[in-house]
């Protein structure tokens, strides 16, 4: 079967056995620096930070997202020495990674159909999240303004797929927050249907960018949410946020990488391959460039095919 240039990256990010990856032929490891000395993040964590997410991450070869048209060296043990993966993710970088910062953004639209949405035909990526995941927080810190994300808590936008457009070149698509209580029962079936119907129509989504609070336990909604993207081949970078919060006893004690390991291992059956992840805190930066430069590399590669 041929495949589909443009859908290349939805391709990718669930095959079994990436076809521009060696790792299949592997069984090795690759240690990531979390976060320094920096790959290519040149952030560095805030004092406050847990010092358990200080340390080095060893990760197998065959759980990082290798990019298309990305070469890692045969030999395993030189992985680590010559693969630039971002700091606290699984993310190697590949040839596409570039022209990732922000100079402009801005507000265009709320949209309550597909149909509806920008047909300029740019690229565009989804942010979305149970309710107080973190997502407006989020956004703003993507595009370095304190409340262009309030745009989309205004009343009557907050069940609208809002898009930003950023650098006059591509959008960051806010989607309503799920799982939120107080949402009459009518409009949360409304909204489930409009995004599920977003997702699977929308021929200009590069990826779905799914926030799970890793300061809490997995939630079964969350899990849900992931496992429908996976069975649909949807393809999805998971953003752990809040990734700052010491572990509490409320929490059961377990840090945020513990949480985040849990929530991947629960959704790994639905997904042929590890899908990308980056841990991310809007109160210390952290997970800042690196998603920027993970939207680039999808977003160029997406453009060039
Ligand atoms: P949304 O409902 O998903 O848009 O969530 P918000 O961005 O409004 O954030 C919900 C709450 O979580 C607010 O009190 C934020 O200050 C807090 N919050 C968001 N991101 C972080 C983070 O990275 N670390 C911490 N500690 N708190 C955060």
């Amino acid at each position: 079967m041929l495949l589909q240039p443009r859908l290349l990256p939805r391709v990718l990010s669930i095959s079994s056995k990436p076809r521009f990856s060696p790792f299949s032929t592997h069984a090795s490891q690759i240690t990531i620096p979390l976060p320094s000395p920096p790959i290519l993040s040149p952030l560095t964590p805030d004092s406050d930070l847990d010092p358990s997410t200080q340390n080095p991450i060893t990760l197998p070869l065959q759980k990082l997202f290798v990019p298309p048209e990305t070469q890692l060296p045969g030999d395993a043990t030189s992985a680590s020495a010559h693969t630039r993966v971002l700091t606290g993710s699984n993310i190697v970088l590949g040839p596409y990674a570039f022209d990732s910062q922000v100079v402009n953004a801005e507000f265009v639209k709320s949209s309550v159909r597909t149909a509806d949405c920008p047909s300029d035909g740019l690229p565009e990526f989804a942010l979305v999240g149970r309710s107080n995941v973190g997502k407006s927080s989020l956004l703003n810190s993507l595009v370095r303004r304190k409340k262009l994300a309030l745009t989309s808590k205004k009343p009557g936008k907050t069940q609208c797929i809002n898009h930003f457009r950023i650098n006059d070149k591509w959008y960051l698509v806010d989607l309503p927050g799920y799982g939120y209580a107080a949402a009459p029962h009518e409009s949360r079936l409304n909204w489930e249907e409009f995004t599920k119907d977003y997702f699977l129509k929308r021929e200009t989504l590069v990826s779905v960018f799914l926030l799970i609070d890793a300061s809490i336990p997995a939630k079964k909604i969350d899990l849900d949410y992931a496992s429908w993207l996976g069975q649909n081949q949807i393809p999805m970078t998971i953003i752990f946020t809040k990734c700052d919060k010491r572990k509490k006893k409320k929490n059961g004690g377990r840090r945020p990488e513990e949480n985040a390991e849990t929530f991947q291992s629960l959704i790994s059956e639905f997904f042929e391959s590890t899908p990308p992840w980056i841990m991310t805190s809007t109160v210390t930066n952290m997970g800042r460039d690196e998603i920027l430069l993970h939207m680039s590399q999808l977003r160029n590669y997406w453009l060039k095919h």
